[in-house]
């Protein structure tokens, strides 16, 4: 490369570096210009997000200190009408709460299902009797499929983590019914080994618990995913709400898969980061004002913005960002969750990471 190259190359990283840090200390410089009307209206309320929050996480989202007792004395397992059995709150459960953890008695891997069929088959031997009479009186909610162990256990598992080829079976984590706006958030926790549930909101006594098996699609699109995972028409407060209510989910919803595959592209976050940041906060605000503050997509989408600031080596920023995603992680996984040790450990020294200052 001859010298004069080499020096226009790093005026240029210089430039794109100064950009980037202007961008991430300062929201109104990454308002976007996409041509999207949802995504301009929504960004219009920019200064709506508390990007730079940095306070502690509240109270009510510490983790209970007897998380066993807690698990008995907030929730019971009863009859839904039309849903079978589900789990509702025995008292007022603040945003926050760990509502539970529990670990699992069966983990399958993916496979065909003959195969997973005859492995649960062999499993169920192996059971004691309680676990066993457990699995057999879950839910099929397809009992005309062939395999019916395999049926069963889809019907009702969970995966160990997002992307996990292996799924689970819990006590009493199978019995918490889908919603499409969840008033829980389930995660799996790899160091404790266990599913936890914690409060996206809060939970008043006497309401059924939720989790989401699936967020994303129009309300046409989860219904036909829900019949045929769990047999029923889903009826939760979005799908059952006016048309045109649920059209304006529709859209949000269709906005959130489209940024989403957007934001989690690397090669774009390398060769466009500006852009990337941008659509990141496009995505946060249509995430909040579909599922409110600080879910796990929040959770996500601010440690995106983090990994540019990281990139980009500013620090201020990347610290803020670090923390906001912290601040959701523990809402949602909790303290001991290994993501939220990760950005805690990072909102303190972001030069930890990586990819620290590589643009
Ligand atoms: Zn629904």
């Amino acid at each position: 490369m001859m010298p004069n190259e080499s020096a226009k190359r790093n005026k240029a990283k210089q430039k794109q570096k100064a950009q980037l840090a202007k961008a991430v200390s300062k929201e109104d410089a990454v308002k976007p210009e996409v041509a999207v009307d949802t995504a301009t209206e929504v960004t219009n309320n920019l200064e709506a997000l508390t990007i730079a929050d940095n306070s502690a996480p509240s109270a009510s989202s510490q983790t209970p200190t007897n998380p066993a007792i807690a698990a008995n004395s907030m929730l019971e397992v009863v009859d839904i009408p039309g849903k079978g059995k589900g789990v509702v709150a025995l008292v007022d459960i603040p945003s926050g709460t760990r509502i539970m953890k529990e670990a699992p008695y069966m983990i399958m891997t993916a496979d065909i299902p003959s195969a997973v069929d005859a492995r649960i088959k062999r499993a169920l031997a192996e059971l004691d009797d309680e676990h066993r009479s457990a699995f057999l009186s879950l839910h099929n909610a397809n009992p005309s499929r062939p395999f019916p162990y395999w049926s069963t256990f889809d019907t009702n598992a969970l995966p160990l983590g997002p992307n996990s080829p292996q799924g689970a079976i819990y006590p009493t984590v199978c019995y918490i019914n889908h919603s499409c706006i969840p008033n829980a958030n389930h995660c799996w926790n790899k160091n404790l080994k266990m599913e936890t549930i914690h409060a996206l909101r809060d939970i008043k006594k006497g309401e059924e618990i939720t989790i989401a098996y699936i967020l994303e699609g129009t309300r046409a699109e989860r219904r036909v995913h829900v019949h045929e995972r769990l047999g029923f028409e889903c009826q939760c407060e979005a799908c059952g709400a006016p048309d045109d209510e649920v059209a304006k989910s529709d859209e949000r919803r269709r906005l959130i898969t489209i940024f989403g595959a957007r934001i989690g592209n690397p090669l774009r976050t390398v060769t466009i980061p500006l852009e990337v940041l941008k659509e990141c906060v496009i995505f946060l605000s249509i995430v909040e004002e579909e599922f409110g503050e600080d879910t796990a997509l929040s959770a996500s989408a601010y440690t995106d913005c983090f990994q540019i600031a990281v990139c980009c080596g500013y620090a201020p920023g990347a610290k803020r960002f670090a923390l906001r995603a912290y601040k959701c992680r523990v809402k949602v996984e909790g303290e001991d969750s290994p993501e939220t040790i990760r950005m805690k450990e990072f909102s303190e020294d972001p030069s930890l990471h990586p990819a620290w200052d590589i643009f």
